[in-house]
């Protein structure tokens, strides 16, 4: 697996759990812990893919999705909303947005795995949870 991750969350536990998944599955992660910071850095690093907390510290994850959107330049980047907002609607409030896909928190490492896998075009998502490298 290759590709270049962006992960905007402010919770650390989060961030250090989905960064592990994903380095472990041979990804690089890049970090920002607030949405201001998340558009920026995707502005700078061009990531393959970006994985958005919804509730972040300034302005929440679909309005950062938003701005990346309207850019020429980084609407390309799918981007992946990361919520606990569990409640019903709440997939469609985020897809309304402009994400390009969804995953629930708490994060489970194979949906991660096979949602990222998808999105960044990889052959054999399922497999990559049980690598030994
Ligand atoms: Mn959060």
């Amino acid at each position: 697996m290759s590709g270049k991750i962006l992960y905007v969350e402010d919770n650390p536990q989060n961030m250090r759990l989905v960064r592990k998944i994903l380095m472990a599955a041979g990804y690089d992660v890049i970090e920002a812990t607030e949405g201001l910071m998340g558009v920026a850095v995707a502005a700078r690093e061009c990531p393959d893919l970006i994985l958005m907390d919804v509730n972040l510290p300034d302005i929440n994850g679909l309005e950062a999705t938003a701005r990346l959107k309207a850019s020429p330049q980084l609407a390309w980047i799918p981007i992946i909303a990361v919520t606990a907002n569990a409640m019903h609607g709440d997939r469609e409030h985020c897809i309304a947005a402009g994400c390009d896909g969804y995953l629930a928190k708490p994060v489970m490492k194979n949906e991660l795995l096979n949602t990222v896998a998808s999105f960044l075009n990889n052959s054999a998502p399922a497999r990559a949870g049980h690598r030994q490298s």
